[in-house]
């Protein structure tokens, strides 16, 4: 159904916001450290019309149940556990902040993966935020809009996510990835040319979300903290890497000193990975990124048998490099491979499922996309 065939009239525009692939830099965004996100070509795409009579029309093409309809003042955290939270979340969000918003009719159609660990929330919300931002005339910057989207998310749908998402979906350019310092939000656009390397990077969406995760997301988070609390730094992100093992001779708990190891060598691959970027020796992150993995199996403990199988299926097939992405326990992994590796590295990965009796993954390819815009 088209927009005028749901409400009637034509939209004032058309606004869009990709999905995101983080490159490497997991489960540092809560620990004031840096990631490394680039945005994929697939988006949702949202077409709006502004109202002025403070209700708020929100239709998702992707999701059956037809039209919800909400008023703005009325809006309440918590109160809806449906899709409709996260695009009714940034306009409670925005006016909460003081900006003057009021209605609007929104239609959103996605290709973003929902629940693949590729960021179809943020790209739901970022949309949203765009279309109000210009349907409203607020003039946010693309920081103020990320903050705002992820407010939403913690604030109004209930989800302690960080803010890489956001600021991915926000600031992310066509050809780089963005390096990005969650302390301060710090950004450099990082020149990621696979195409003139020879180069692809495979996604494998392995369809699976195993349960134990929101449980254990709130566990590494408390080990995380404990283990600054116990170092006696604001975050992880201060213990350098140098001091790494004497930080670990001070923690007498298993659990926070592996989850200590993961955060400072993983925010040390990060910098590694800028560094070979930026002297274009794209090919030499793959060990980065299988270090990055072995980090999150062993010491974070947040991988599982699917994630595993795609790390080693594609690398005994000659992958340069893979790791999962994402916060784990199912999701999506990484995989970098020469072009012409493409196609076996691929029916690797799939025959690897087969023989496992794992259903069977979705493979793309992650083309560093544009950020939100209009349309
Ligand atoms: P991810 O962000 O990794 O895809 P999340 O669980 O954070 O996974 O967000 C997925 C949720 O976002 C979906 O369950 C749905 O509520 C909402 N969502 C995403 N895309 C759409 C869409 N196109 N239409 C309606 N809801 C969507
Ligand atoms: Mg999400």
């Amino acid at each position: 159904m088209s927009f005028r065939e749901i409400y009637g009239s034509a939209p004032d525009g058309a606004w869009e916001a990709p999905g995101r692939v983080n490159l490497i830099g997991e489960h540092t965004d809560y620990n004031d450290g840096f990631v490394m996100p680039l945005a994929l070509p697939h988006t949702c795409r949202v077409e709006a019309a502004r109202r002025d009579d403070g209700v708020l029309r929100l239709h998702s093409a992707d999701v059956p149940g037809g039209v919800y309809e909400l008023t703005v003042d009325s809006l309440t955290p918590g109160a809806d556990g449906g899709w409709a939270a996260y695009p009714a979340g940034v306009v409670w969000a925005l006016r909460e902040d003081g900006l003057p918003v009021g209605g609007a009719d929104l239609h959103f159609t996605s290709t973003v993966p929902t629940g693949a660990g590729l960021s179809s929330s943020a790209a739901l919300e970022v949309s949203t935020g765009l279309a109000l931002d210009e349907l409203y005339g607020l003039g946010l910057s693309r920081e103020r809009l990320a903050r705002l989207c992820q407010r939403a998310e913690n604030d109004f749908v209930g989800m302690p996510c960080g803010i890489m998402d956001q600021m991915a979906s926000a600031c992310c350019t066509e050809g780089h990835v963005l390096h990005l310092d969650t302390r301060d939000l710090a950004q450099r656009q990082v020149p990621f040319d696979l195409a003139s390397q020879g180069l692809r990077l495979l996604v494998v969406d392995t369809r699976v979300k195993h349960t134990l995760s929101d449980g254990a997301y709130a566990a590494q988070r408390r080990w995380c903290e404990k283990g600054a609390e116990i170092l006696g730094v604001p975050a992880l992100r201060d213990v350098p890497y140098e001091e790494l093992e004497q930080a670990l001779g001070r923690i007498d708990d298993p659990d926070v000193r592996r989850c200590v190891r993961h955060i400072v060598t993983e925010n040390r691959r990060v910098e590694e990975t800028i560094a070979l970027l930026e002297r274009g020796e794209t090919r030499a992150i793959g060990p980065v990124l299988n270090a990055g993995h072995a980090s999150l199996r062993d010491d974070f403990q947040v991988s599982c048998a699917e994630l595993d199988a795609v790390v080693e299926s594609a690398n005994a097939a000659g992958a340069i490099g893979a790791r999962m992405t994402g916060g784990g326990f199912g999701g999506s992994a990484l995989v970098l491979v020469d072009e012409d590796a493409a196609e076996r590295v691929t029916e690797a990965v799939l025959e690897a499922f087969r023989t496992a009796g794992f259903r069977a993954p979705r493979v793309f390819e992650a083309v560093p996309s544009a950020g939100a815009r209009r349309v």
